[in-house]
């Protein structure tokens, strides 16, 4: 029998707050230990929490990208638990009335994937707190805690069951992590923990309309990790219902080292938890007006950016998600591309133009850590530099390589006018080419000859004489083509 693998996941990602949720300590990541504390992260008694706004402000805004639902009376509830790295003995979360309900992402996987495009639909998103850290391998026998990061502010994405395998996950957490990227809400380091996921994972007979019992490994904070745990969760439930056996419902680790997911606790239900709105904090009401603001600030959206780059720019789907990875860059290139549309009219210089950013631009400010934006070449330039190469004058050649480094060095200079100091231009113009070509022919009549007989791959040689006497400036193409006219 051939089974079907069905995932939903729960995303955290950590937003980049200057603060924590309920109270100013730093949300940083990292610090010594036990230095982003205060007696709220610490639950001294008495003391109050207050919400950040910018938490709430970042949840609409991811929420108003997925198409979400916004809840416009939104509160808190306590999820009561004991754990050391809880000392308030409850985390305060969101369940009754989350911030966001509903909406979807669309995802992008490639011919390899069985359905393409599917649409995975978010069940809400609800902002809570992060707990502490427990650190196991810092003393023989005792285990410390950090405290820093209790208190740091989380928003939980919960999708629908409607993933169907590793590569779908893959595509949906990085359609996540560009999006919040994006909003500047997340930095969305797996790294570092600022984005990781509970995958919930069942198998079902193809072909079946009910679900399988489900588990949930928790805490996957990379691709690789979750891919092979995911492969190994499948295999495992799939031989343990071909031997008869059923799944149980429940909580598992991966083990890294073994490549295994193994059972942590049998699956806690929400009455476990106790759950109950949180008293010490009122409920958060969102006004039309709040939303409008956060409506009209929100920057174009990557996947519509990246569909325009196609449609409007006739850029490849390969291009266009090299454009569209990062806010940055994309808005630079569309600047870039509206920009030279207007200057080169009737012209199409945007493939040329996604080339250079993708090949010049994008390493440049990878090998800097620079933005896009601040590089130092006006836009206008960029423009230029694509018209001399896509009009023959600039050509891809080794010395043409020069031009960039010099555009960095002196990013007042127009580069037509560097190319020109450089020695960089060639020739696509006729009369000079064409004397260049009958000098050469003259030197070889044997040569012609023989091409003239069929001994067509003597092309080549021409060519390169025609370059040596050119000094390297003849415009290949043109070269070529009266090269081939006054041979035939
Ligand atoms: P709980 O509240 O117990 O955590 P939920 O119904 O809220 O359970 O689901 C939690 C996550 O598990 C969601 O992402 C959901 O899509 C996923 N999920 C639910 N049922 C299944 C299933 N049968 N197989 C795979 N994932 C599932
Ligand atoms: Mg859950």
């Amino acid at each position: 029998m051939s089974y079907e693998t069905v995932i939903g996941l729960e995303t955290h990602v950590q937003l980049s707050t200057a603060s924590k949720i309920f109270c100013s300590d730093a949300a940083a990541f990292g610090g010594a230990p036990n230095t982003h504390i205060s007696t709220i992260s610490l639950a001294h008694p008495g003391t109050l929490p207050r919400l950040n706004k910018k938490a709430v402000e970042y949840a609409v805004k991811l929420g108003l990208a997925l198409g979400c639902d916004i809840n416009r009376r939104t509160h808190f509830d306590r999820k009561n638990y004991f754990y050391a790295d809880l000392p308030k003995g409850f985390q305060t979360t969101q369940d009754r009335a989350p911030v966001c309900l509903g909406g979807s992402l669309t995802l992008k996987v490639g011919s390899t994937g069985q359905r393409s495009n599917p649409v995975i639909r978010i069940h809400h998103i609800h902002l809570e707190e992060d707990a502490g850290k427990s650190m196991h391998d810092q003393a023989p026998k005792h285990s410390m805690i950090d405290l820093n990061r209790a208190g740091v502010p989380l928003l939980e994405i919960v999708s629908e069951p409607d993933l169907r395998g590793p590569e779908e996950v893959a595509a949906y957490m990085e359609e996540i992590r560009r999006l919040v990227r994006w909003l500047g809400i997340s930095d969305g380091n797996m790294e570092e923990g600022s984005m990781r996921c509970d995958v919930n994972i069942s198998v079902r007979p193809m072909g079946s309309s009910t679900f399988g019992n489900r588990c949930e490994i928790k805490n996957m904070n990379s691709m690789r990790f979750a891919k092979r745990a995911i492969e190994y969760e499948v295999n495992r439930q799939i031989a343990l219902i071909e031997s008869g056996g059923t799944v149980e419902q429940e909580t598992r680790g991966f083990d890294v080292a073994q490549g295994t997911t193994f059972s942590l606790r049998e699956k806690e239900n929400a009455h476990d938890y106790r759950y109950f709105p949180e008293p010490d904090l009122p409920p958060v009401v969102i006004s039309e007006e709040y939303l409008t603001d956060i409506k009209t600030a929100m920057p174009p959206l990557p996947a519509i950016l990246e569909q325009a780059f196609q449609t409007a720019y006739g850029l490849s789907a390969y291009d266009a998600e090299q454009l569209a990875q990062e806010r940055d860059t994309a808005l630079f290139a569309q600047q870039l591309l509206e920009t030279a549309a207007v200057r080169y009219k009737g012209k199409d210089l945007s493939k040329t133009i996604a080339n250079l950013l993708i090949n010049k631009l994008l390493p440049w400010s990878a090998a800097g850590n620079i933005r896009p934006s601040d590089c130092p070449v006006p836009p206008v330039h960029w423009i230029d530099y694509a018209q001399m190469i896509e009009s023959g004058q600039l050509s891809a050649s080794a010395a043409a390589q020069r031009l960039f480094p010099a555009m960095l060095e002196t990013p007042d200079k127009a580069p037509t006018l560097l190319a020109t100091e450089l020695n960089l231009l060639q020739s696509a113009d006729s009369d000079f080419l064409e004397q260049l070509v009958d000098e050469v022919l003259a030197r070889f009549p044997d040569k012609v000859a023989e091409y003239r007989k069929g001994k067509k791959g003597l092309l080549g040689m021409f060519m390169g004489e025609v370059m040596k006497a050119s000094k390297g400036k003849a415009e290949p193409q043109t070269t070529t083509r009266i090269l081939q006219e006054k041979l035939g």
